[in-house]
């Protein structure tokens, strides 16, 4: 079984690139040239010593004795929460604007949820002299301010996004919409492994220098290059594609991934795309979609403005409908619990995204010899007012 993206930019039947026609010469040219860009000596030699010196990689593999001691298990922490800016968003951009600058792109825009992704492309772009636009919906503006501070003090202009729930899916449409009025100055830089292929493919590509540092970590630590099970939340689906990347084939490897159950999976306020999801368009790319009977997006909800998305990307579809992945819903209250249990245990603040995998712990039944590695994909500065506000409750 090959879960890997084919020629045409597919994951089996998820993939793709449904686009304005407006869009098709920018985006087929980054089909031709990501694979020159990302293979080439020069790229890796500049990625990767940027990686090492301004991201701060490797990230450490942290062996978490006292969770690993409640749970049963050997438990590490591949640590994303410890690299420039926050969580793993920055992989990817690095990576991006590089491959913008080589294809002559002056100008760059994105989308933000958290804000993760805004700040590390705002990172990106002050250190290499770009303006850079930065969508984001209204809401996530109002309870990520301090991502928005970043943002703008870097250079960046963050353009609140008043339509739908005015979150990630709304701030998508206006990136997207933007791009197509500047197709040929300007670069999209996505954040996460959704819209048309190639971007899917690049990102994960990007991102799966966690897994590649895992291989070598995970041979020093516990002797062997591959776990039992590897863990990861699924917002986008980036840092869990990072994370599984160079294991997809190694079938000794339980994925367990975490998506968002809110307030719970029917509850009607959930961005649970893999249960609730069926096969349509969103964003340029064919994935399961959070739809109503007519096929119009539902308003996803998560406390962790990083999960609040009514698509998957379309690796992750695939891995359900093969069944290479299982996944779990996390609610709002189980996300909340897992995140004080961390930070009680292993003096660790983990983001609210990375805490719904961490939720998922209690739902699995381990053997003392089970090697763990679970990614914490961010830290919780950025939520510190959620978890305030929650403890004073
Ligand atoms: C953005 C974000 C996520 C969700 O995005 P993925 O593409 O699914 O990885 C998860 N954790 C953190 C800390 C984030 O910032």
């Amino acid at each position: 079984m090959n879960y890997q993206v084919d020629e045409k930019g597919y994951y089996g039947r998820f993939g793709g690139a449904y686009i304005p026609e407006i869009l098709h010469q920018c985006v087929e040219d980054l089909q031709n040239t990501y694979l020159k860009v990302l293979e080439s000596d020069s790229f890796k030699k500049e990625y990767h010593s940027l990686l090492r010196d301004y991201v701060g990689r490797p990230s450490p593999l942290y062996f978490a004795k006292r969770l690993s001691e409640k749970y049963g298990c050997k438990i590490f922490l591949k640590r994303e929460d410890l690299n420039h800016t926050g969580a793993h968003k920055i992989n990817n951009t690095i990576g991006q604007i590089l491959i913008a600058r080589s294809m002559g792109k002056t100008r760059i825009i994105a989308e933000t949820g958290a804000g993760q992704h805004g700040v590390a492309t705002a990172t990106v772009c002050a250190r290499m002299n770009m303006p850079c636009v930065v969508y984001m919906g209204k809401t996530d503006v109002e309870r990520q301010r301090p991502n928005v501070e970043k943002m703008q003090m870097l250079g960046a202009t963050v353009v609140p996004v008043l339509s739908g729930n005015m979150t990630l899916k709304d701030a998508t449409n206006e990136a997207i919409r933007d791009w197509c009025c500047h197709p040929s100055d300007t670069y999209y830089v996505i954040g996460s492994i959704v819209g048309p292929h190639p971007y899917p493919d690049m990102v994960a590509r990007l991102q799966s220098v966690i897994s590649e540092e895992i291989k070598w970590q995970l041979e020093e630590k516990a002797g062997r290059d591959y776990p039992d099970y590897l863990m990861a939340c699924v917002g986008g689906g980036s840092n869990a594609a990072g994370t599984i990347y160079h294991y997809l084939n190694d079938e000794r490897v339980r994925i367990v991934l975490a998506e968002a159950a809110g307030e719970g999976i029917f509850s009607g306020k959930s961005a649970a795309t893999i249960h609730l999801g069926r096969e349509g368009i969103i964003h340029g790319a064919r994935t399961l979609v959070m739809q109503n009977e007519d096929g119009q997006i539902e308003e996803p909800y998560s406390i962790s403005a990083g999960l609040d998305y009514p698509g998957i990307g379309p690796i992750h579809a695939n891995l359900l409908e093969t069944k290479r992945a299982e996944f779990f819903a996390v609610n709002d209250q189980e996300a909340m619990d897992a995140v004080f249990e961390l930070t009680r245990s292993e003096g660790i603040i983990p983001a609210l995204e990375s805490a719904h995998v961490l939720g998922v712990l209690p739902k699995i039944k381990f053997k003392p010899e089970d090697i763990v590695v679970l990614t914490v994909s961010g830290r919780g500065d950025k939520d510190m007012e959620t978890y305030l506000s929650f403890c004073g409750e």
